[in-house]
């Protein structure tokens, strides 16, 4: 990865710290949200008492002096359970408030009248299933009966609310749509306890507040795990995208080497081809001559298996120099070598010994084969086709190598056999 790459993931890496960090100190102490319900409200609001269901209490209802002040006198006569309340209507249809989204319920109220000390409030959730629009009282009922303190506000964590039993029993609901639900509220309402005496009492409400987190603690850890996650996904995918750019260049690299490696090879074996070949005939030179002649040393037949040289020179080579040019001389000098390997075998070698003499080594050959092919070359550079119609001949001496025979001396009696030749005439072949 490029450092550029690097610092990049770094820098996001301490920003997604101090992000996730902000995150949690601000759901811990802001991201607060609140509904309030006070005089100032919009909903409406309206007093309800038992005389619908028989009972005698006659309730008011006024917003006066910043509360909502509910008026009882509450009387009882045959209806059990005599009862006064208001009732906040958050909707009239089926869509009310999603009170689940807060956690806490904050009542600034008090309680006046005899034996008054108690409240019960009910969260009115309106469920498809079992609500309907034409029965109100179809909703379902989650229910809180609390003695709030005097003159000071009581908090009351949401998840203390239970659905009434008195209710469920009721409305004969079914076990599963019997759990406290307050994700759909139509209705709050603020009533009188079970228990109470009868007389004048009043509720005044001056607010209801309703408390929560725009976001939970769940869904900012949520977030910042998903974040995180996200963050950790794409480090490793630049990782492995640089992983395979590293590979691709490193195998890019390995295969220019190789690429390299192979020239080298190749002109080293030409340099080395150089070295050892004679440029105008292409027949070895002296250097040539030493690697072959290792080569007979290391190889599976050893020079003891026997081996003979054959010195060949070319006769009045200065005349041909003489009367064609040097250029005429240069391409006899180059047909005679084609002339002569083409005529040995692949294991012998010919070496340009200097000038026009030239030397044809022939491993595991014995001296009657050396002269055999010796008199097959002379023939055949006699009888041969040159440039300009000349005559070309040539003389041999040959020698065999003696056991242990240093191959300075086997030449030496080739040159001999050589100038013998010469001697007698040339054209001809002598052995040594
Ligand atoms: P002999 O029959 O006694 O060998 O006579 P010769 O003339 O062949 O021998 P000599 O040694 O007197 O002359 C050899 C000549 O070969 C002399 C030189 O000019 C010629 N020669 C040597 N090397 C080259 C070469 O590379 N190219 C050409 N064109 N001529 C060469
Ligand atoms: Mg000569
Ligand atoms: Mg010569």
């Amino acid at each position: 990865m490029s450092n550029r790459t690097i610092n990049f993931l770094r820098i996001a890496m301490v920003i997604l710290m101090l992000l996730s960090m902000g995150l949690l100190i601000w759901q811990h102490f802001g991201m607060s949200r609140v509904l309030r319900i006070d005089t100032q409200t919009p909903y409406q609001i309206t007093a309800l008492d038992d005389r619908s269901q028989g009972g005698a209490s006659v309730a008011k209802f006024a917003r006066n002096q910043g509360a909502l002040q509910l008026q009882c006198d509450l009387q009882k006569n045959q209806y059990e359970w005599p009862f006064c309340e208001m009732s906040i209507a958050l909707s009239n249809t089926a869509q009310g408030v999603d009170l689940s989204k807060f956690d806490r319920v904050v009542f600034d109220m008090d309680l006046r009248g005899p034996e008054f000390k108690k409240v019960r409030v009910y969260l009115r959730n309106f469920e498809a299933d079992i609500s309907k629009l034409d029965d109100p009282l179809s909703s379902k009922v989650n229910e809180l009966e609390f003695a709030p303190p005097k003159g000071e506000a009581f908090s009351v964590p949401l998840k203390y609310f239970r659905v009434a039993s008195w209710w469920v029993d009721d409305r004969d609901v079914p076990i599963f749509s019997s759990d406290m639900r307050l994700d759909n509220v139509t209705q709050i309402e603020i009533a009188t306890p079970g228990k109470v005496q009868t007389g004048l009492h009043q509720i005044e409400m001056r607010a209801l507040e309703f408390h929560g987190k725009w976001l939970s603690l769940t869904q900012v850890l949520t977030l910042i795990v998903a974040a995180w996650l996200i963050f950790c996904f794409v480090w490793l995918f630049m990782e492995l995208l640089a992983y395979r750019e590293r590979d691709q260049t490193k195998r890019a690299r390995m295969h220019e080497l190789e690429t390299i490696n192979r020239v080298l090879e190749i002109q080293a074996e030409v340099l080395s081809n150089k070295i050892q070949l004679d440029p105008l005939t292409g027949a070895l030179n002296r250097e040539g001559l030493r690697d072959f002649l290792l080569q007979q040393w290391q190889g599976e037949m050893p020079m003891s298996a026997g081996m003979s040289v054959l010195f060949a020179d070319l006769d009045h080579f200065k005349r041909v120099n003489d009367h064609y040019g040097h250029a005429v001389g240069d391409t006899v000098l180059r047909q005679f070598a084609q002339l002569v390997l083409s005529e040995i075998r692949s294991s012998d070698a010919l070496v340009r010994w200097g000038g026009e003499e030239f030397l044809v080594v022939c491993p595991n050959t014995d001296l009657a084969q050396a002269a055999k092919l010796a008199e097959k070359l002379r023939a055949s550079v006699a009888n041969a086709a040159w440039p300009d119609s000349m005559t070309v001949t040539c003389s041999c001496g040959v020698a065999m190598r003696a056991q242990g025979e240093e191959f300075s001396s086997l030449i030496e009696r080739a040159d001999a056999a050589l100038y013998r030749a010469k001697d007698n005439g040339r054209n001809r072949v002598e052995l040594g």
